[in-house]
C-alpha cells in the first residue's frame, strides 16, 4: 500500500536470521532444498516446531543426524534467551523476560484464568507511539520484531502450559498483541505471526483465529488494510477518550487520525468480520474519567458501532514517574453505569501481573 507513512516501512536493522517461522510452507520448502536437502525435510522441521513444539536436534530423530544439526542450525536459529521469568497472582501470571540475538530485550506475559490461558506478546521492542502513560511508549521504539520473533514467543507460551509453568498442565489458548510494541506498525511481520499461529499444524501452532487480539492505537490505513485481510481475529482500538482534544495528548498519533476516522475504521473491520471490536479505556482518576466523558463514549460507540462495540474499562497500572493514577473505584462504576446506560457493553478488566509490572502499559524490559 503505497500510501501507507513511512512507520510501516522501518529499516531491517538487528532483525534475526531468517527462521522456519518467518516463512510460509512453499519456502520452508524452497529453503530446505537451497540447503541440498529433500524437500519434505521442511515438513519434518515444520512438524518439530509447530506440533512439537521443540526446537533441539536430540528431539528429531527421524531426520538423520548429518543433516539434523545443520538444518536446524540453518533453520532454527536460537532466537531468544530467558533472561528471567517471574509470577504473581498465585502462579497464574508469569511475565518472562526475554533477549534476542542482538541483545534486545522483551517481555511477553502469561495469565491462567479457569477457563483459558492467555499470552501476552510483543510485536516491537518498545514501542513509537508515544502514549504519555505507559511505559512502553515512554521508552520509545528500539525496533521490530521478526515474524518468528513473535511466533516463537507463542512456541514458548504453549510449551510452558504444557510443562505446567501457571499451575496444573493446560494448553495455551488466547493470544493478545497487547504487549510491547504497535502491531500495526509491523504490519506485514505481524499479519505473517498471525497465520503461523493459526495455522494448523504441522503448519502453524493451531491456535484459533477468533481467539487472537491484535490492539490498535488506531493505525487507520493499516485497520482498513487488515479488514481486507479476510481474517477473524478480534480487533481492540485503544481509544482512551471519546474527544480528539484530549486524545490528541493521550495517543499522539491521534493528531493525525482522529476518533471519528478510527471508529469508522474499526465500524468497516466489524461489518465485514461480524465480530465485536474491544474498545480499550485506561481509566486515569481527574483526566478521561468525568460522567460527561463517559456519556459522551457511549453516544459516540452507539452511533458508530452499536452491538458492534465492547469497551474494556482498564484501571490506570502504575508507570515510574507518572502523575496519574487510577480513579477510585466509586467513579470507575459510575463510568460503567453511563456507558452501560447508553445501550453500550462495558466491563472492568482485571489489573493482573500489577506487582510484577507486567501488568498493561508496565512492560519496560529492563534487564
Ligand atoms: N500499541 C497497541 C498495543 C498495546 S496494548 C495499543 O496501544 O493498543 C496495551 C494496552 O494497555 C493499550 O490499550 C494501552 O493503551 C494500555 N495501557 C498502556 N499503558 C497503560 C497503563 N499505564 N495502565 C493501563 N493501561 C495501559
Amino acid at each position: 500500500m503505497s500510501s501507507l507513512p513511512l512507520v510501516f516501512d522501518a529499516p531491517k536493522r538487528g532483525l534475526p536470521p531468517s527462521h522456519l517461522a518467518d516463512l510460509s510452507a512453499d519456502d520452508r520448502r524452497a529453503a530446505v532444498v537451497a540447503l541440498g536437502e529433500k524437500p519434505f525435510r521442511a515438513n519434518q522441521l515444520s512438524r518439530h516446531y509447530f506440533a512439537r513444539l521443540t526446537v533441539d536436534p536430540a528431539d528429531m530423530t527421524d531426520i538423520p543426524a548429518a543433516s539434523r544439526e545443520r538444518l536446524v542450525a540453518e533453520m532454527m536459529p536460537p532466537l531468544f534467551t530467558v533472561v528471567r521469568a517471574m509470577s504473581c497472582d498465585d502462579g497464574e501470571t508469569v511475565k518472562t523476560l526475554l533477549r534476542a540475538h542482538d541483545g534486545t530485550l522483551i517481555e511477553s506475559v502469561l495469565m491462567r484464568y479457569p477457563d483459558r490461558a492467555t499470552l501476552c506478546i510483543s510485536s516491537q521492542a518498545g514501542c513509537g507511539m508515544a502514549c504519555p502513560f505507559c511505559a512502553t511508549g515512554q521508552g520509545g521504539l528500539t525496533r521490530n520484531l521478526s515474524t518468528a520473533e513473535i511466533v516463537d514467543q507463542v512456541r514458548m507460551g504453549a510449551v510452558a502450559m504444557r510443562e505446567g509453568a501457571t499451575g496444573a498442565p493446560g494448553r495455551l489458548s488466547n493470544i493478545v498483541f497487547m504487549g510491547m510494541g504497535e502491531p500495526l506498525a509491523n504490519y506485514r511481520r505481524v499479519i505473517d505471526a498471525v497465520h503461523r499461529i493459526c495455522d494448523p499444524a504441522p503448519d502453524g501452532l493451531g491456535i484459533s483465529q477468533r481467539s487472537v487480539t491484535v490492539s490498535t492505537v488506531g493505525l487507520v490505513p493499516a485497520i482498513r488494510k487488515l479488514t481486507e485481510e479476510g481474517l477473524q481475529v478480534r480487533l481492540a482500538v485503544s481509544l482512551h477518550t471519546p474527544d480528539d482534544e484530549l486524545r490528541d495528548t493521550l495517543v499522539p498519533v491521534n493528531n493525525r487520525w482522529k476518533v471519528a476516522e478510527v471508529l469508522e475504521a474499526a465500524r468497516g473491520y466489524a461489518d465485514r468480520t461480524g465480530r465485536r471490536v474491544s474498545i480499550e479505556y485506561a481509566l486515569i482518576r481527574d483526566v478521561n474519567d468525568q460522567p460527561w466523558r463517559a456519556d459522551l463514549l457511549g453516544k459516540l460507540l452507539r452511533r458508530h458501532l452499536g452491538q458492534f462495540a465492547h469497551v474494556n474499562v482498564i484501571p490506570l497500572n502504575p508507570t515510574p514517574g507518572s502523575k496519574w493514577d487510577a480513579s477510585p473505584k466509586p467513579v470507575e462504576r459510575e463510568f460503567v453505569r453511563r456507558v452501560n446506560a447508553q445501550g453500550v457493553a462495558c466491563t472492568v478488566r482485571d489489573t493482573r501481573g500489577q506487582e510484577i509490572a507486567a501488568a498493561c502499559g508496565q512492560l519496560a524490559a529492563e534487564g
